[in-house]
């Protein structure tokens, strides 16, 4: 490969990418001395700058026994108890037989497919599925299939047609899709794959674990369908402010993922620390429910000014188009003090660059009101 070449093809499709240093207080960012409003963290539940509970869970710590660095991978000397506690704590609020642990989100949805299937295997995957699910199911030897943007009935007619083909069939979808902002429908795609013993169900609630549910375990205990869901991932590196992943299982799918799952065997545990503040985050998850209703409150109020949106969620999509227009109406809402990053292929369609409002629970309803106001001044809408 050519890599100045490659480069300047990026530059020249105004796909371009660079690292920006930032500093980080509450919602604002710094960049070279100027304040911006950020509109592009995960941090939905605002945990992250909150200083009081870093303080409250310092504080807690056995300092000769939280270490740094798991020092090795959970099959050799890697497993240390807080991974235990928290997978404990998993499987009792999802009320399901077992979780596991992983290092990140991605680590999680490149292994966990290969994992699980072979060549007798049929993954069906939504068209719009996160770029770590694509990785996942280039990295299995399954057959796969993406079936159009939350089109069911194209899902049905293909479960239909493949069933007496294959020994396993898995849907895999996100709750709340990362770069659309909208929801699958679960309880429908829970009715689906009933019809079938041998058709799992896969969901990703990367965007949906901390910020949705009652009790904030996500979408799926919004609608009632946990024990539905075969394989229910979440991350830990969004709402609630920490680093890792987990899904939650039977027992014989986490055996088989002990065992087979590569990005789980073939990587040093996450450090005990990192584990324990996950566990922290996760007791008070219940408690954040004024955090989650406000955050509700200021989505349905930025979605009412982008009417072209689908879904409910805080995670609101301003569809521009063109890169160099996404790249231009970045700059300008920079220019009002406004951290929107444009969203570019390849992690949307050719054609859908976009800005990604992302919103949190730390960010004022006046600055809200500032963004709306400001977008009717750059972008009719
Ligand atoms: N799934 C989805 C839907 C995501 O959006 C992301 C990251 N943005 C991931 C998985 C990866 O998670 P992590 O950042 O923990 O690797």
């Amino acid at each position: 490969m050519n890599v100045q070449e490659k480069l300047s093809e990026l530059h020249q499709e105004g796909n371009y990418r660079s690292l920006t240093h930032l500093q980080h207080e509450g919602c604002y960012v710094f960049k070279e001395g100027k304040k911006y409003l950020n509109l592009s963290s995960n941090d939905y539940l605002g945990i992250a700058s909150k200083i009081d509970l870093r303080n409250e869970f310092l504080s807690s710590l056995d300092i000769p026994s939280s270490g740094f660095s798991a020092s090795a991978s959970r099959l050799q000397t890697g497993s240390y108890p807080e991974y235990k506690l928290l997978e404990e704590k998993l499987r009792l609020l999802y009320h399901t037989e077992s979780a596991i642990v992983f290092n990140s989100g991605y680590h999680a949805n490149t292994g966990i497919l290969p994992a699980m299937t072979d060549n007798k295997s049929l993954i069906l995957a939504d068209k719009l599925v996160h770029a770590s699910i694509i990785d996942g199911i280039r990295l299995s030897s399954a057959k796969s299939i993406r079936y159009r943007h939350n089109d069911y009935q194209q899902l049905e007619r293909l479960v239909h047609d493949h069933a007496s083909c294959y020994e396993q069939i898995i849907i895999v979808t996100e709750s709340i899709f990362s770069m659309d902002g909208d929801e699958a429908d679960l309880p429908r795609l829970c009715q689906i794959k009933k019809r079938y013993p041998h058709v799992m169900l896969y969901v990703d609630e990367a965007h949906a674990f901390g910020i949705r549910g009652a009790s904030g375990l996500g979408c799926a205990e919004e609608n009632g369908c946990i024990a539905d869901i075969d394989f229910l991932v979440g991350t830990f590196g969004k709402a609630l402010a920490s680093v890792g992943a987990f899904v939650v299982c039977s027992n014989l799918i986490r055996e088989c993922l002990i065992n087979r799952m590569r990005t789980f065997i073939f990587t040093t545990a996450l450090p005990p620390i990192n584990v324990s503040w996950s566990l922290f985050i996760l007791e008070k998850l219940p408690h954040f429910s004024a955090q989650r209703k406000y955050v509700k409150t200021i989505s349905q109020r930025l979605r009412r000014q982008l009417p072209r949106t689908a879904g409910s969620s805080h995670i609101v999509p301003m569809l521009i188009g063109g890169n160099d227009d996404c790249v231009r109406i970045s700059q300008e809402l920079a220019g009002y003090g406004f951290f929107a990053s444009a969203i570019r292929p390849p992690t949307v369609p050719a054609g859908t660059a976009r800005i990604r409002f992302s919103l949190s629970a730390n960010i004022p309803e006046n600055e809200i009101e500032r963004l709306i106001q400001t977008l009717a001044k750059i972008q009719p809408l």
